[in-house]
C-alpha cells in the first residue's frame, strides 16, 4: 500500500514498503527486514538525513573507489530492492563489477536479484557461479567468484555481516560500508564508514564522484584527503552527533 505523499515519513514508508514487496517476491530474506528495522532505528536518531560525518565518509569512499585498480561492489537483497538504478548506474561510472553476496544463500534468490540488476540495466552480473571462497568463513557465505571479490582491491559493502567484512579486510582489501549502525563488527572493521541509509549514500558517492570529474581534482589532493580520514575519530564523532540530534528534537 502506497503511502500519501503528505506524510512526514513518507520516505521511510516508501522504503518499507519496497522491503515488503522483496519479501513477498523473495528477493529479501525475511532477516533483512529486522536489518531494515535496526537500520531504521538509527536513522531515526540522527534525524533522517544525511549527516556532515557521512558525506565526509561519502567522498573519501568516492576517492577510494576513483583510485581503485579494480573496485567491486556487493550487492544483496535490500539493497537490490532499494536502489537498483543508483547500484547499476555506479557500476557504470566506475567501470566496477556488480557481485551479488548473501548472508541466506538459495539459488533461486541469487537469480532473481540478478534478473532484477538485469532489468535495471546491469550488463553482467557476478555471484550466480561462484568459483572461489573467502577464507576463514563457512561454505555457503564463503562463497563468491574471482573475477569479482577475489580480484577487488577495493570493495564497496552496503548493508554487510561483521564475520564477512572482518574477513574481506584480513585478505587485505579495502573495505567500504554503508552501514546504519555506528557500532557494528562491519563498522569498526572498515576502511571507510557511511552511517547513511542506502538510499541517500549511493547517489552521494555518485555525485562526488562526478564532481572529482567536473573540478578535475588532482590524485595529489585525493590521496592526501584519504590518508587525513580517520574513520574510528569519525564513528565517534557520529556516535556524540546521535546524541545531540537526538536531544535537539527532545
Ligand atoms: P554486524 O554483523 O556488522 O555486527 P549486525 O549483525 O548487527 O552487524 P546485520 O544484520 O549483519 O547487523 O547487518 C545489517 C546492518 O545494516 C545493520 O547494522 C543495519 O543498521 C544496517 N542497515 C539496514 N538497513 C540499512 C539501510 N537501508 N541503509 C544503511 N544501513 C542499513
Ligand atoms: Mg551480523
Amino acid at each position: 500500500m502506497q503511502p500519501p505523499k503528505s506524510h512526514p515519513r513518507y520516505e521511510s514508508l516508501m522504503k518499507r514498503e519496497k522491503i515488503l514487496e522483496g519479501i513477498k517476491e523473495g528477493i529479501v530474506a525475511e532477516a533483512g527486514l529486522i536489518a531494515h528495522g535496526r537500520g531504521e532505528a538509527f536513522d531515526y536518531l540522527l534525524g533522517e538525513k544525511t549527516i556532515p560525518e557521512a558525506d565526509l565518509a561519502e567522498k573519501i569512499a568516492a576517492y577510494h573507489l576513483i583510485l581503485a585498480e579494480y573496485p567491486v561492489i556487493s550487492v544483496n537483497g535490500n539493497t537490490t530492492v532499494l536502489v537498483p538504478d543508483d547500484i547499476v548506474k555506479l557500476s557504470e561510472l566506475l567501470n566496477a563489477k556488480i557481485e551479488i553476496n548473501l548472508f541466506y544463500r538459495s539459488e533461486e534468490r541469487m537469480r532473481k536479484i540478478a534478473d532484477i540488476l538485469r532489468k535495471h540495466g546491469a550488463k553482467r552480473v557476478l555471484g550466480e557461479k561462484p568459483d572461489s571462497k573467502i577464507p576463514g568463513l563457512e561454505h555457503s557465505r564463503a562463497l563468491c567468484t574471482n573475477e569479482g571479490t577475489i580480484k577487488a582491491d577495493v570493495i564497496l559493502i552496503p548493508l554487510e555481516d561483521g564475520d564477512r567484512a572482518m574477513a574481506l579486510k584480513n585478505m587485505g582489501k579495502t573495505i567500504i560500508a554503508i552501514d546504519l549502525n555506528p557500532l557494528s563488527r562491519t563498522s569498526k572493521a572498515s576502511d571507510v564508514t557511511i552511517v547513511d541509509d542506502v538510499v541517500r549514500a549511493l547517489p552521494r558517492i555518485t555525485h562526488h564522484i562526478k564532481s572529482v570529474k567536473e573540478e578535475k581534482t588532482s590524485k595529489k589532493v585525493i590521496k592526501k584527503e584519504i590518508a587525513a580520514f580517520d574513520n574510528t575519530k569519525n564513528l565517534s564523532k557520529i556516535l556524540e552527533r546521535m546524541q545531540t540530534e537526538a536531544i535537539s528534537r527532545f
